[in-house]
């Protein structure tokens, strides 16, 4: 499933190759569960228009044009944006060219949990898919973490995971987080300290920024368009490692389940 770092990762492929693009021609199929919009008014949206910046909000994409708005793009959970030599199949719902750019742009979803929304200029403002995220968890801050910890006597892990305060933070990599900052899954949010808030904050944006990266270097086979192997794994301290000694200890890692989620961690490096 996609990931913030599979999408920044995307995004930072597709922006060299789109932005200040005209597009040319675009095709769409019927409406079916991915289109949020009317296909058909995404099209004429988009025809002619120029890419003015692809951005990212959490785990969603906004590919912005110049004086028309944007297009809200969701991968779900089998989503994927490619642009190279492909003969197009039933997985694809559209199809952008640009000119002057070799391959045309492809959307596909086998499972179609993907999401594409037309926006008008001022309605990212208003929608409430863009709204209710907190701040990317890529770029938020220690007071900003700090604050949202204060009076909250959920779990950490719980917090990490709420769309409303951290956009797009994940399972796996604030698992890995709590591991790097020795602090355990189930304490309240509340009580951890700034020293602790601020070694959260740094661990879980060096952990995203990592499979980023690795995303970057992958990228070709993640967006491959021949099914879902090709997606990264950065390398787990803790999560997935249930029984498995702790690299730092040899304490067996545990695993429980907070907030419907799992967790993983050392409950002796962690606490
Ligand atoms: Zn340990």
């Amino acid at each position: 499933m996609p990931e913030l770092p599979e999408v920044e990762s995307i995004r930072r492929k597709l922006v060299p190759m789109v932005a200040g693009r005209r597009i040319r021609d675009v095709s769409a199929v019927a409406r079916n569960y991915a289109f949020l919009s009317d296909p058909g008014i995404i099209r004429k949206k988009l025809s002619g228009g120029t890419v003015e910046a692809i951005e990212r909000r959490g785990k969603y994409l906004l590919l912005r044009l110049k004086q028309r708005g944007a297009l809200l793009i969701h991968l779900g959970m089998t989503g994927q944006i490619f642009s190279h030599a492909y003969e197009p199949d039933k997985h694809v719902h559209m199809t952008l060219v640009f000119a002057g750019l070799r391959h045309p742009v492809y959307f596909r979803d086998p499972r179609k949990f993907g999401k594409l929304l037309w926006l008008d200029p001022g309605e990212e403002y208003t929608e409430p898919r863009l709204t209710k995220l907190g701040h990317d968890a890529l770029s938020f801050s220690a007071e900003y973490l700090g604050k949202a910890c204060r009076n909250r006597s959920v779990a950490i892990k719980s917090l990490l995971l709420n769309q409303s305060v951290l956009a797009g933070a994940g399972n796996i990599y604030a698992d890995e987080a709590l591991f790097t900052a020795r602090i355990r899954p189930t304490r309240r949010a509340r009580t951890l300290n700034s020293k602790e808030t601020g070694a959260l904050t740094k661990a879980l944006r060096n952990v995203l920024e990592r499979a980023v990266k690795l995303g970057g270097s992958s990228i070709n086979d993640y967006i491959h368009p021949d099914g879902s192997e090709g997606y990264f794994q950065i390398e787990h301290k803790v999560y997935g490692r249930e029984g498995a000694p702790c690299l730092t200890c040899a304490t067996a890692i545990k695993r429980s389940v907070i907030g419907q989620r799992s967790a993983h961690y050392c409950p002796r490096c962690q606490r």
